[in-house]
């Protein structure tokens, strides 16, 4: 029976192991637990909605998921929480603001090394896009950012978290030959999540 014992533990510290190392190579700015949200407080998205992406089934049909709002609602809490449940769940996951993921892009398309380094974020099983919208992009980042939706494109699943409603989109891209294909692309298999309310921030802030 001992050996038994010790091939479960054996087992189970490899296990935890392989999750540890998931969790560091994410690269999650800071830890968002999905318990931790409140409900209450931001009224536009319930628990059920949530809870029901937890099987997994967006991210094994290669579906991506869009929370759309206005600063402080809680859309970065909702993607870390869920990519942490889904390192749990044995998926691999990489966390990158929209502003890294662009500079990161550039730099390598600089290089001459735009493939090799989408064919990098395309070992993941989810990227997590965060924050698009917010900064301008030049003409040649849009087209990197279209390249690697392009690649991953039916392929691997992204959480995008944005400001920008759809309808802004194209003033965002400057009508580029892109802004339509990205947009076409990320929304075709996805979950769009509307998020409004108060700022969670300010609320804390102002009952402190
Ligand atoms: P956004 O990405 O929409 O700008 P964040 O997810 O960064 O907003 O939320 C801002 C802060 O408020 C974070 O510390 C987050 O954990 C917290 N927060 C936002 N909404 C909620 C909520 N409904 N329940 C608990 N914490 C929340
Ligand atoms: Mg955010």
């Amino acid at each position: 029976m001992e050996w038994v014992a010790a091939f479960v533990w054996n087992q189970w510290q490899a296990w935890s192991g392989i999750r540890k190392r998931h969790f560091k190579q994410a690269h999650f700015p800071m830890e968002k637990r999905l318990d931790d949200f409140d409900y209450r407080h931001q009224t536009t998205i319930n628990k059920r909605q949530i809870s029901a992406l937890l099987d997994f089934n967006f991210l094994d049909q290669r579906q991506n998921l869009v929370f759309i709002g206005p600063p402080g609602v809680g859309k970065t809490h909702l993607a870390i929480g869920l990519g942490y449940k889904a390192i749990e769940a044995g998926y691999k996951v990489l966390f990158k603001t929209a502003m890294t993921l662009v500079e990161e892009l550039e730099l390598a398309e600089k290089r001459g090394e735009l493939k090799k380094r989408i064919s990098l974020l395309a070992k993941n099983d989810l990227l997590i896009i965060d924050e698009l919208g917010y900064l301008p992009m030049s003409r040649q980042s849009r087209y990197n950012l279209f390249q690697l939706v392009n690649s991953l494109y039916e392929y691997r699943s992204i959480i995008l978290t944005t400001n920008k409603d759809f309808t802004d989109w194209g003033e965002f891209f400057h009508n580029d030959n892109v802004a339509i294909p990205i947009v076409d692309r990320i929304i075709h298999h996805s979950h769009i999540f509307m998020l409004g309310g108060e700022s969670y921030r300010l609320k804390e802030k102002l009952t402190n």
